[in-house]
């Protein structure tokens, strides 16, 4: 397999045999930029903790998946993209999902919990697009999610009407003549927030691993699965940005927990 590395994070690379000749250079390059937002805010070691080949998708959707035969934790992903070289936001917005899949261990074993981790997937794509896109480009992204958002006082206020269809179906509709998922993209607004207050607390993905733990350790204190989830995810947070992170997450969602012993001052 011949391997076009990374320039930002060299154990991410491109399986060139998989990818068009001539968009191979763009492709490397628009993955970079992706990938320096996410160093900027994880750090380089995170980055290099996974081992990440890219291939081109050839089902026009894109998606991840750990291999199989990795010991755990779960450390070496294929990442499918869909070769929009020439749309470049569209690349951005694909491209930084699916790399938060990498973070996130791809998904929660508990398909109820699928929609947290898939929304904060997607509020990352919007990070990604602000730093990346033109404003004005940036702008017309996010306001169609935005608009839809203004039917609800917040996201405690929508979860508590649609909790139940979050939990069936993660992933909510397909808009197919955008690619975008607009139920998903409106919970992602909420998010986003809390990437841009703390991004530094945004590598707190890396910690929703859910496989080792059993949830009802934690369901009588969180009251319910969902809380117990969260108290899960948060007390295997690093640090206290990851901490606050987490916290402010669950927070929007309506579960609320703080830290046992705030510290003075957190610098994130
Ligand atoms: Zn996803």
């Amino acid at each position: 397999m011949g391997l076009l590395k990374s320039q930002v994070a060299e154990s991410w690379a491109i399986d060139s045999e998989s990818w068009p000749l001539e968009d191979q250079e763009s492709a490397v390059q628009q993955i970079d930029q992706v990938l320096a937002v996410f160093e900027g805010c994880f750090g380089h070691e995170l980055l290099m903790q996974r081992r990440v080949i890219m291939k081109h998708s050839l089902i026009e959707e894109p998606y991840t998946h750990a291999l199989k035969d990795d010991i755990k934790p779960k450390n070496t992903f294929e990442v499918y993209l869909v070769n929009v070289i020439n749309n470049p936001s569209r690349f951005y917005y694909q491209a930084a999902h699916e790399f938060s899949h990498v973070f996130t261990g791809c998904y929660p074993e508990m398909i109820s919990f699928n929609w947290i981790s898939e929304c904060l997937c997607s509020a990352a794509t919007f990070y990604v697009l602000k730093k990346l896109s033109s404003k004005s480009e940036y702008e017309s992204i996010i306001e169609s999610p935005l608009r839809q958002r203004r039917n609800w006082t917040s996201l405690k206020d929508y979860y508590c009407s649609n909790g139940d269809e979050l939990g069936k179906d993660p992933y909510g509709q397909i808009d197919e003549s955008t690619q975008t998922r607009p139920r998903n993209d409106m919970i992602a607004t909420w998010f986003l927030e809390v990437i841009e207050q703390n991004p530094s607390g945004w590598k707190s993905i890396a910690r929703m691993k859910d496989s080792d733990i059993n949830l009802q350790n934690f369901a009588n204190d969180a009251g319910d699965s969902t809380g117990a989830y969260l108290v899960l995810w948060y007390v295997q947070c690093e640090s206290d940005c990851e901490r606050l992170f987490a916290e402010a997450i669950s927070g929007q969602i309506g579960y609320s927990f703080t830290l046992k012993d705030p510290p003075d001052h957190i610098n994130c």
